[in-house]
């Protein structure tokens, strides 16, 4: 990697016009993981640090976490800690280091659209949007994550956009030791309506793009829960997916590890919703 140029754009104005007048420019928030990329071609890099994108606020409806807030950020912050049962600061918590927590961006994370981004399960069942320069696009993180090119080239992710809501939210990492990547990662969110499961969502992650398993959901919604239902979902959570082996473990460990993760999750977030 040769850097001819690093850049500390004022506004995002700014960083979009020098992105656009250089070519082979890569925007930087943590660098963490652009570190880690030796085959690309960066000539420019630009470094969206000082655009003041770090803010995390509570509005009525929404909060707002800016691109650039870091992990470890997501982990002090008192109002990520108690929005939904702390889930984000929980996801955030179980990425890597506190070294590396303290560098790498929430904004940094989702945008490298990789299996092992922790966060990326818990926003997805929690509606999560982003808000992207230069119109002020909204997307939800779903489909920014199942399409490649939701993100146009020099785009900038500005803002996650998070709906207040009221209901169980569980966050689960399996992993070898405290540093490692996750085997499985996974969240689940519960609202009930008395007993009526209102409102689901399964996220899972961690070998494949974070996504949601809608078939499972359908299990659920609309119905009065039992032990019963969440063990048909949680299997049906194991047969919706491919899993894959790695040096780290074979295809069926991941499918097995999937489906109690997911009974064990939903329990938790049902137990937690009837808090609510
Ligand atoms: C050793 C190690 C272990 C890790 N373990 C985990 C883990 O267990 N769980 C986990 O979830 N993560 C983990 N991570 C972090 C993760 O893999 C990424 O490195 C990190 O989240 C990237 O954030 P960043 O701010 O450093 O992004 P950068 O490296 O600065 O950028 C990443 C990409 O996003 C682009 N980009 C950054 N910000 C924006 C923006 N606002 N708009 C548009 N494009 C943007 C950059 O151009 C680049 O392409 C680990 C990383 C390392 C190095």
């Amino acid at each position: 990697m040769k850097i001819k140029n690093y850049f500390y754009p004022k506004n995002l104005k700014e960083a979009s016009l020098i992105f656009q007048e250089n070519e082979e420019s890569y925007y930087i928030a943590g660098g963490t993981y652009l570190n880690g990329l030796k085959n690309l071609k960066i000539q420019n890099l630009i470094d969206l640090s000082g655009l003041n994108l770090n803010y995390i606020q509570l509005e009525k409806n929404f909060l707002k976490i800016g691109s650039g807030a870091a992990l470890q950020e997501l982990v002090d912050s008192p109002i990520i800690c108690q929005f939904l049962g702390g889930i984000i600061s929980i996801s955030a918590l179980g990425c890597a280091a506190l070294q590396l927590r303290n560098m790498a961006t929430i904004g940094g994370a989702l945008v490298t659209r990789g299996s092992w981004i922790d966060l990326a399960c818990a926003l997805l069942v929690l509606d999560a949007k982003l808000k992207i320069f230069p119109e002020d696009k909204i997307i939800s993180l779903e489909d920014y994550l199942l399409d490649k090119k939701a993100l146009k080239t020099g785009e900038i992710v500005i803002e996650i956009i998070i709906p207040c809501t009221s209901a169980g939210a569980n966050f689960i990492k399996f992993k070898r030791t405290a540093l490692d990547l996750a085997i499985i990662n996974l969240a689940t969110l519960i609202k009930l309506d008395n007993s009526i499961c209102k409102e689901v969502k399964i996220a899972l992650g961690g070998f494949t793009i974070p996504l949601r398993i809608k078939e499972a959901e359908n299990i659920l919604k609309s119905q009065v829960l039992s032990e019963n239902l969440i063990n048909s979902a949680a299997e049906k959570v194991g047969g919706s997916l491919k899993f894959i082996s790695d040096f780290k473990v074979s295809a069926d460990y991941r499918k097995d590890l999937a489906v109690i993760l997911t009974k064990e999750s939903l329990l938790l977030s049902w137990e937690k919703a009837k808090c609510n």
